[in-house]
Order: structure tokens, then C-alpha cells, then sequence
């Protein structure tokens, strides 16, 4: 396991005061820094941006409208982010802020785009600190909570552990405010209406995420093939703890293996054009875990936008795989057959080397 999206709830990184609290957040970066040193791959998604805004304005009385949410976000998301980056640069550690909404992740071509820059500041050791772009999300747009949005972030990702971190120590067969004999349930196999019932209770008032979304999110996970644990932010170094394996929190399995949801994904999904490669680059590809260049490209059929997902033949005909482009048909008209190094010259620009890359390929 390498690849982490680490959740942190506004009552995590507040301790349940109306502000951000520094230790809690310092406490936080170290694990995070030592995960990292140690060679593991964390996408932090952080909430907290209308509290930093609202304390840093001093508490101001707005009311509850959506733009003065989106104002708070404003004023606060900078404030968040300058936090981080002073802790992370204790350690030497570079992060970076990424603002999506739900029109992001869903639409084709800035899925990819998302999914490209994540994957770089990844691979520059760079640590993304996500966020929803409050000040731009409608009502339509909107992912909504924070929750949710680790989830799809950790699908986009392809993480191998989602960890969500809350003032709770997991779920529980009741609420244990009301009810003292509630207990922690430490392993889920399956998300069933039953735990979106027991989940309805419980719930902190600071934050926009009561245990509901946090299962809803375990659910997302759990189809993109990704385990996910719910456990208390509280407890001393609970990032490093669970990733070493400890029993902590809720843990809620991932449903069916990742690469066959991801495979299933895209090869459920209709076509929208199709490439015919020649005979080494259909050998490669058969053989599995290769990207598909434009050097091994003869034909481009279709015409299609960046982000399309298109089908690969081989030179007699055969379909053998289905992948998301990141390139329009026009632009592979023009870059097909040649060396990737020559891509920039010939177009202008460059969306990499791989047209389909294996991150998003599926053999059939
Ligand atoms: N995006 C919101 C913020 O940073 C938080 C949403 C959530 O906690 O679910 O203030």
C-alpha cells in the first residue's frame, strides 16, 4: 500500500474551538511528513477554509447564505493554505492547493486534466492539499461536503486507502451520546441501508459532515475498489498507527478489486472513436501494462475531444482495448506515427507522452 488520501474534518483540525488549531495541525504534518519520508504517496483533502475565513474576520454575523459561505471560503481557503505551507515547510515539504468541484471530476476532459496534474505533483513528491472551490460551486456543481469529495478524490487517484479523520471514533451500533451501551463496529464487509440508518444520529454541529456522508463516501470508495477507515483525529498519531495496520476506527472494504472497477469502467463505456496501431505497438499493449504512443498509431477513426474514450484495433481489425484519450482526433491526425519527443513541435503544446495511458487502458 502507498497511495493515501487522508480526509481532515473541520472538528479535527479546530479541536471542536471555532479555530484552527495549530498544534492539532502540526501534529497532523508530522505523521503526514514521516508517511512521506518513508516513501508513501498522501493527497491531503482539507476542510476548514470557512473557519479560517470566519475567524480571520472575526466572527462576523453574515448569516447562513450561500455567498457568504462562498465569502468565508474566500477569505479563508488562503489562510488554510499559508497554515500548511508553513508546516509542511518545516519538514521540507512542498504542498499544493487543488480547488475542484463535482463538474471537475465528472466531466471527461478536466477528470483527466485533474487526474494529470494530481499524478504529476505526486510524482514530484509534492503533497496536494484538496479542497472544494467553494467560491465557484453552485448548487449543481457542488460535491457539497468534504466527505464525499475524498472519496472522489480517491477514486480519481487510484488510491489504495482512504482515511478519514473525524471526532468520532468510528461508527457505531447507536449513537454513544444517547446511548451508553453503543459500541464501535471495527470491520464492515458491505455499505447497507441498514448503516446509512444507524449513521443518521450521530453528528457534529461544526462542519458539514455527520457520519451520513462520511459513509456515503465509504461507499464511493468501496465500488472504485478502495478501502476506506473512519477513525478519531484525535488520537495520538492515528495516521501513522493506521497505516501500519492497527485496529483503529471503522474500517469499510473495498467491494470488488480496484483494477477491475477501474477495467470495468471503461469497458462498459460506448466509444467515441477508435485508433488502428500497428503490429509492435498492438504486441506491447497485449502484453499488458504499457501506455499506447502515437509512434505506434496508423489510423485515428472518429472525430473526438480530448478525454473521449476510444477503442484500439489492430491492423486486421481486431478490438483489443479501450482507453481515455488525451488527445482530440484532430491533433492525433496530425501527431500519429511520430516520436512523442516531437509532440510540442508539432502541436504546440503536450498532454505527455501517451496518447492512452495505461493508468486508463483496459485490455478486453
Ligand atoms: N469546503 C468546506 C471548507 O473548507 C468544508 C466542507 C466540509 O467540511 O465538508 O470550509
Amino acid at each position: 500500500m502507498r497511495r493515501i488520501v487522508l480526509k481532515l474534518g473541520t472538528s479535527v483540525l479546530t479541536k471542536g474551538s471555532p479555530n484552527l488549531n495549530r498544534q492539532r495541525m502540526l501534529e497532523l504534518a508530522q505523521q503526514v511528513a514521516a508517511l512521506h519520508e518513508a516513501g508513501y504517496e498522501i493527497i491531503i483533502v482539507s476542510s476548514g477554509a470557512q473557519t479560517a475565513g470566519r475567524s480571520q474576520l472575526n466572527f462576523p454575523d453574515l448569516g447562513k447564505s450561500v455567498p457568504a459561505k462562498q465569502m468565508l471560503s474566500a477569505v479563508g481557503q488562503s489562510h488554510l493554505m499559508r497554515i500548511y505551507q508553513d508546516l509542511f515547510d518545516i519538514f521540507e515539504i512542498t504542498a499544493a492547493q487543488i480547488l475542484l468541484t463535482r463538474d471537475d471530476l465528472s466531466h471527461r476532459v478536466r477528470y483527466l486534466n485533474a487526474r494529470d496534474t494530481l499524478d504529476t505533483l505526486i510524482e514530484q513528491r509534492i503533497i496536494p492539499i484538496v479542497n472544494e472551490n467553494d467560491t465557484i460551486a453552485t448548487e449543481e456543481i457542488r460535491v457539497g461536503d468534504n466527505d464525499n469529495l475524498s472519496a472522489l478524490v480517491a477514486s480519481v487517484v487510484d488510491a489504495d486507502l482512504l482515511i478519514i479523520l473525524t471526532d468520532q471514533p468510528g461508527v457505531f451500533t447507536d449513537d454513544p451520546r444517547k446511548n451508553p451501551g453503543a459500541a464501535l463496529i471495527q470491520n464492515i464487509s458491505q455499505v447497507s441501508d441498514e448503516l446509512f440508518e444507524l449513521a443518521g444520529g450521530a453528528g457534529s454541529t461544526i462542519g458539514t459532515g455527520g457520519m451520513v456522508t462520511k459513509i456515503q463516501a465509504a461507499q464511493i470508495a468501496s465500488r472504485s475498489g478502495i478501502e476506506t477507515i473512519i477513525a478519531s483525529g484525535s488520537e495520538e498519531d492515528v495516521v501513522k498507527r493506521l497505516v501500519a495496520g492497527e485496529r483503529l476506527g471503522t474500517r469499510i472494504q473495498a467491494a470488488k478489486d480496484r483494477s477491475e472497477s477501474r477495467k470495468r469502467w471503461l469497458l462498459t463505456d460506448r466509444t467515441q472513436g477508435a485508433l488502428v496501431v500497428d503490429a509492435g505497438a498492438a504486441k506491447v499493449l497485449l502484453r499488458g501494462g504499457a501506455s499506447l504512443l502515437p509512434v505506434g498509431i496508423r489510423e485515428v477513426r472518429g472525430e473526438f475531444e480530448r478525454g473521449a474514450t476510444l477503442a484500439v484495433h489492430t491492423p486486421d481489425g481486431r478490438e483489443i482495448a479501450h482507453g481515455l484519450s488525451n488527445y482530440r482526433s484532430e491533433d492525433l491526425g496530425r501527431i500519429r506515427g511520430r516520436k512523442s519527443s516531437e509532440i510540442v513541435d508539432i502541436l504546440g503544446y503536450s498532454y505527455g507522452d501517451a496518447v492512452l495511458h495505461r493508468n486508463n487502458l483496459a485490455l478486453l
